[in-house]
């Protein structure tokens, strides 16, 4: 090697180090490096995700991780470009999430508890589950390794990429759903969802199980005698989820009842007879991504970039080692 190039090398070496030191000391991904792994050779360093799992926090690569994640979330019966999608949002979920540190535990980038960051099964839990099905599981590694490293991204920022099973027909605004208005999870139309086994449901509560499910929240409410003058006041989104409704008066936001009564989304209509009747369209927040919206496009033709643009607005796809 010729002398003029060892000090720009060796700051190089030096720059790169402190790099590294300074991003984990964030607590975005951890990074390892292989035997055959150099400064010089950025392609080969893989990401590390510390996740908290049933109690104990473990540290493992990142992709490793998303098998468990996309089999966890995800049917491996999907079509492939609807897997490849889901990774790539999975991948974005959790670089987003590993960017600052979460609140309710700290100690680890994610959780495996699936309502509150991601669903993921352990090596032995993918083996157990794919016990007669390995092409299933094949299926879904493939569909991690085909977008290594690729993350969704708006104004070069890793987006929140949330996603749904299955959507009323049209997803949802974020600002409906949790206040905060994100540009890139607006409303779309979503064909297809009718395929999800988990499209309609009809819940039945008798008018004593219903007041006493909603007086189980914060709020109370005094029930007159009449249920059929208990709604008034219904306001409702452009999807046509409900925005709000009164309770004898008490409002209550669609996303407050679904929680109170356990329904599958926040886009019902209520039938009173002798008891009450509550049909939902959709399973899930509707935000983001839908599932049986991703296989629809997915049979239809489509490639999970597509896919992904569809449901996460003015998005680009990108290398996580540009953001
Ligand atoms: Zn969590």
């Amino acid at each position: 090697m010729k002398k003029s190039y060892i000090l720009p090398l060796l700051c190089f070496v030096v720059i790169y180090g402190v790099l590294s030191t300074v991003t984990i000391g964030f607590g975005f991904f951890g990074t390892e490096y292989g035997a055959k792994t150099t400064p010089g050779q950025p392609e080969t360093k893989r990401y590390t995700v510390t996740l908290l799992h049933e109690g104990k926090t473990q540290t493992l690569p990142l992709e490793e991780y998303l098998y468990g994640v996309v089999a966890g979330e995800m049917p491996a019966s999907f079509e492939t470009e609807a897997l490849k999608a889901q990774a790539v949002a999975a991948r974005t979920y959790t670089v987003n999430r590993s960017r600052y540190p979460n609140k309710d535990h700290p100690e680890a980038n994610v959780c495996s508890q699936s309502s509150h960051c991601k669903a993921y099964l352990t090596p032995a839990e993918l083996e157990e589950k794919f016990q007669n099905n390995p092409d299933g599981l094949q299926h879904i590694k493939q569909a991690v390794d085909a977008t290594k490293n690729q993350i969704a991204v708006y104004n070069g920022e890793p987006i929140s990429a949330v996603f749904h099973s299955t959507s009323s027909g049209m997803t949802e605004n974020a600002r409906d759903v949790w206040g905060g208005d994100l540009p890139y999870l607006v409303s779309v139309v979503s064909e297809g969802e009718s395929a999800s086994p988990r499209y309609t449901e009809t819940k039945a509560f008798s008018f004593e199980e219903f007041s006493q499910k909603i007086n189980n929240g914060e709020r109370k409410v005094t029930f007159s005698d009449n249920p059929q003058t208990w709604f008034s006041g219904w306001e409702k989104n452009e999807t046509g989820s409900v925005k709000s409704v009164s309770l004898c008066g008490v409002p209550f936001k669609g996303t407050e009842l679904r929680t109170l009564l356990g329904l599958r989304s926040t886009h019902f209509e209520i039938t009173i007879s002798d008891h009450i009747a509550i049909t939902t369209k959709g399973n899930g927040h509707g935000v983001g991504m839908s599932q049986y919206g991703a296989n629809d496009m997915a049979k239809k033709g489509y490639t999970y970039d597509q896919i992904l643009k569809k449901y996460y607005t003015g998005i680009e796809l990108s290398a996580i080692d540009d953001v």
